[in-house]
C-alpha cells in the first residue's frame, strides 16, 4: 500500500466537490466538519495506513457530505404510526384537519390579533379568540385556555383551593404517566388533599362526612386510563355537584379526554361529554385538547364566569398560556364541531377512529402480497383482522376493531424473537420509520392510520436491502 499525503483544509476547502456542500450547509459548518475529518486522519496517514484514494478530494467530500447530511437531518420525524394506537402520546396524539393546519400557517406568517380588540382598538385577551365558539358548543359561562391539560388542572386546583382542603375518591387518584398524579398535583397546586371512600366504593355520605370549615373544593377526576370493575360505587356528578353546591363549594370535574359530542354516534365507545359535566352541575371542566377533541395539544377550562376569573387572574395563567399558533387551530378544530353531520368526513383524528372494519381490511388484503414479496419466503404475511386502541387514556378496555399486516417468521419458535426484532428494527431504520405492534411472535401493522399507501410502498425496495 502507496502512503498518502493529507491534502491542506485550504485546498479541500477549495475543491470543487466541496462546493455544492457549502452552498447548502454554509461555509462555517463546512469547515468544522472538513477539519473534523482531517483531525482523524492524520494518525493514520502518518503512519502509512491509509490508500491515497481514501485521500482523494471526492471521497473526503463524500464523507463530510454524509456527516453533515446526519448532523443537519430534521430530529423531528414524520412517522407511519401502524400501531393500532390512534391517539399515541408517543406519538404525537391527535392529527390535525386542514383547516387547522391553514391556520396555523396563516397565523405563523401573518401579524394577528393575538390581544388586540379590533372593535375597540384596545388591548385584548387571547382566550377572547375562542370563548364565543366554545361557549355556543359547550354551554359553560365563560372559558380559558392553557398548555395542556395538566396545566388546566394546575391551575383550576391552585386558583380555587389554595390552602384549603380538596376533596377525591381514593378510587380517583390516578397516575396518568409521565408523573402526572392527582395527589402530586394537588400538592403543587397547594391544596391539601383529603381522601374520602375506598379504591372501589365511594358513597355520597364519605364526602358530606369530610365537608369541613377548610374544604375549598370538591373534585373528581375521570378514571381515564383504568378502570374499576365488580363491586363498585360512585357518587354520580350531578349528585355531587349537589352535595358541594349544598356547602358553597365549587366542583371540578377533569374529564381528561372529553368529548363535545356523542361518540356511540360513530359507534364508537360513548365518553361522558363536556355539555353533560356542566349539565350535571360541574362547576368547572377541564379537558385535553389532543385527545378526542382531535385539536392541537391545549388544556380547556371550562366553567361558572367567576370562578374563570379567579383561574384567569391567578399569575400561573401567564406562565401556562397558550401560543398564536395552538389557538389558531384550536379554533378551526372547534368551528368544525358546528356542524356535527360532517364531523366524522373533517376531523382527521374522528375520521380515523370511525374508520369501518371492513375499509381496513381491504387496505390489508391488497398490501399483504407486496410485504411478502419484499420480505420473502422466510415470512409469512397475511391480512388480519387486528384490536386497536383509542389511545391516550381513553377507553382502556374498548378495543377499536381493526386490521393489520400480521407479519410472522417461519422459524422454529426459539428464533422468532430475534428475527422479530430485526424486523421492527429495520422498519423502525426507514425514511420515513414504521410503528407496528409485537404481539403473539408477530409483528402486527394495524392500516387504520395508514393514509398515505404510495410512501409505505415506495420504501418497501429499502427493506428488502436492509434485511439482507
Ligand atoms: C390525559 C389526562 C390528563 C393530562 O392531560 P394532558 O393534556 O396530557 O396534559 C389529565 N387528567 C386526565 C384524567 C387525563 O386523562
Amino acid at each position: 500500500m502507496t502512503s498518502a499525503r493529507l491534502p491542506s483544509l485550504d485546498r479541500l476547502l477549495q475543491a470543487a466537490a466541496c462546493a455544492p456542500l457549502a452552498q447548502r450547509y454554509g461555509r462555517t459548518a463546512l469547515l468544522k466538519t472538513l477539519r473534523d475529518l482531517l483531525d482523524e486522519l492524520r494518525e493514520p496517514a502518518r503512519h502509512g495506513r491509509l490508500a491515497a484514494l481514501e485521500l482523494s478530494e471526492a471521497v473526503l467530500a463524500g464523507r463530510a457530505g454524509e456527516r453533515l447530511a446526519r448532523r443537519h437531518a430534521s430530529r423531528v420525524r414524520r412517522v407511519f404510526n401502524l400501531t393500532g394506537t390512534v391517539l399515541h402520546t408517543n406519538l404525537g396524539r391527535a392529527l390535525l384537519p386542514e383547516e387547522a393546519v391553514e391556520a396555523i400557517c396563516r397565523a405563523a406568517r401573518h401579524p394577528l390579533n393575538l390581544e388586540f380588540d379590533l372593535a375597540t382598538g384596545k388591548r385584548g385577551d387571547r382566550d377572547d379568540l375562542i370563548e364565543g365558539v366554545i361557549r355556543e358548543l359547550t354551554g359553560a359561562e365563560a372559558v380559558t385556555v392553557v398548555n395542556n391539560n395538566a396545566a388546566a388542572v394546575l391551575l383550576t386546583l391552585n386558583s380555587l383551593g389554595a390552602r384549603r382542603e380538596g376533596i377525591i375518591s381514593r378510587g380517583e387518584l390516578i397516575e396518568i404517566g409521565g408523573a402526572f398524579r392527582i395527589p402530586d398535583i394537588m400538592a403543587r397546586a397547594g391544596v391539601k388533599l383529603v381522601e374520602v371512600g375506598t379504591t372501589n366504593r365511594t358513597h355520597p355520605r364519605d364526602y358530606r362526612d369530610a365537608i369541613g370549615p377548610r374544604t375549598g373544593l370538591v373534585m373528581r377526576v375521570h378514571a381515564s386510563n383504568y378502570s374499576i370493575q365488580g363491586f363498585t360505587a360512585s357518587v354520580p356528578t350531578a349528585e355531587l355537584a349537589g352535595i358541594a353546591h349544598a356547602h358553597g363549594l365549587p366542583l371540578l370535574e377533569d374529564l381528561g379526554s372529553g368529548s363535545l359530542v356523542d361518540l356511540s354516534r360513530w359507534g364508537l365507545p360513548a365518553e361522558p361529554t363536556v355539555q353533560q359535566a356542566l349539565a350535571d352541575g360541574a362547576d368547572i371542566v377541564t379537558f385535553s385538547g389532543d385527545k378526542l377533541l382531535g385539536g392541537p395539544q391545549a388544556g380547556l377550562i371550562v366553567g361558572r364566569r367567576e370562578l374563570i376569573r379567579r383561574i384567569k387572574r391567578n399569575p400561573l395563567k401567564r406562565a401556562l398560556r397558550v401560543d398564536k399558533l395552538t389557538l389558531a387551530a384550536l379554533e378551526a378544530v372547534l368551528g368544525l364541531y358546528r356542524d356535527p353531520d360532517r364531523l366524522a368526513e373533517r376531523l382527521t383524528s374522528l375520521r380515523l377512529l370511525a374508520r369501518p372494519q371492513p375499509d381496513i381490511r381491504a387496505q390489508a388484503e391488497c398490501l399483504a402480497p407486496p410485504l411478502a414479496d419484499v420480505l420473502g419466503a422466510a415470512w409469512q404475511v397475511a391480512a388480519a383482522d387486528a384490536p386497536g386502541m383509542i389511545g391516550s387514556g381513553s377507553q382502556p378496555l374498548a378495543r377499536l376493531p381493526s386490521a393489520a399486516l400480521r407479519l410472522c417468521p417461519l422459524l422454529p419458535r426459539r428464533l422468532r424473537g430475534r428475527a422479530l426484532c430485526r424486523l421492527e428494527e429495520a422498519l423502525r431504520g426507514l425514511p420515513i420509520p414504521v410503528l407496528g405492534r409485537l404481539a403473539d411472535d408477530a409483528l402486527w401493522l394495524d392500516l387504520r392510520q395508514l393514509d398515505d399507501e404510495p410512501a409505505f410502498l415506495a420504501q418497501l425496495a429499502q427493506l428488502r436491502a436492509d434485511l439482507e
